[in-house]
């Protein structure tokens, strides 16, 4: 399968980028995960202490940055802001929890999806996030939603955290799992929802090898 867009939209912890890494390799696509651009605008927001709800000052912080996005080995674009590639910092939960709030803000969300934008018009890509198939990329030959209840979700992350010997409290992350859904789900701008003619997958009582097997019977069944 050559030149196309595959969108995967879902909410936080769904396993969107574990799929969509498994689909790029299949078929020799470039992947990004475009919720860590955001996580960097929200690093960018907390270390200059500015407040996530301060509409211009994020704007301005927005506008600023710098992009570039270079593939690994593994063809997974690894994203280089203001010439420094982004670290594991952004994957903490303060991190997630600021970028959910600086992702409201309607300008500098029309930034970041012109970048993205361009990535998608050079197509063989994949690109996970929340509205890449409503938004960012409509045109996208196939678009996947991959859901799961906020409980299963929570559970994942939580035996993710105890398997790398991190401290973890179930409860705790289900309330931030909730939080970040309803953020997610009830902003003004762009906000999480399946696209009319996404292939829609309930995770919540199937595995990854399972997700990945229906999502390619689905691709080549509409390739043919
Ligand atoms: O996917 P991830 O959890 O890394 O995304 C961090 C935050 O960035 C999300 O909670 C969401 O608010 C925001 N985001 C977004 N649009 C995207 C990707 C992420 O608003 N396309």
């Amino acid at each position: 399968m050559i030149n196309k867009v595959i969108a995967i939209d879902g909410p936080a912890g769904v396993g969107k980028s574990a799929l969509g890494k498994r689909l790029a390799n299949h078929f020799g696509y470039t992947f990004l995960s475009t919720g860590q651009m955001y996580r960097i605008l929200g690093l960018k927001v907390l270390a200059q202490k500015i407040d996530p709800k301060d509409y211009e000052k994020v704007v301005a912080v927005a506008l600023k940055i710098d992009w570039d996005f270079k593939p690994n080995k593994n063809n997974v674009l690894e994203i280089y802001a203001d010439g420094k590639k982004v670290g594991s910092e952004i994957f903490s939960e303060e991190v997630g929890g600021v970028a959910s709030k600086v992702s409201s803000n309607k300008d500098a969300r029309r930034v970041i999806t012109n970048k993205q934008r361009e990535l998608c018009k050079k197509k063989n890509i994949v690109m996970e996030g929340r509205d890449i198939g409503t938004v960012v990329c409509p045109e996208a030959e196939v678009k996947i939603f991959l859901d799961a209840s906020a409980e299963e979700r929570a559970k994942r992350r939580f035996k993710q955290l105890k398997e790398d010997g991190k401290s973890a409290d179930f409860e705790k992350i289900l309330e931030s799992v909730c939080a970040r859904d309803r953020r997610d789900t009830q902003r003004t701008v762009a906000p999480l929802r399946q696209a009319e003619d996404c292939i829609y997958i309930d995770t919540t009582n199937i595995n990854l090898e399972q997700v990945e097997q229906k999502v390619l019977e689905i691709i080549e069944k509409n390739d043919r």
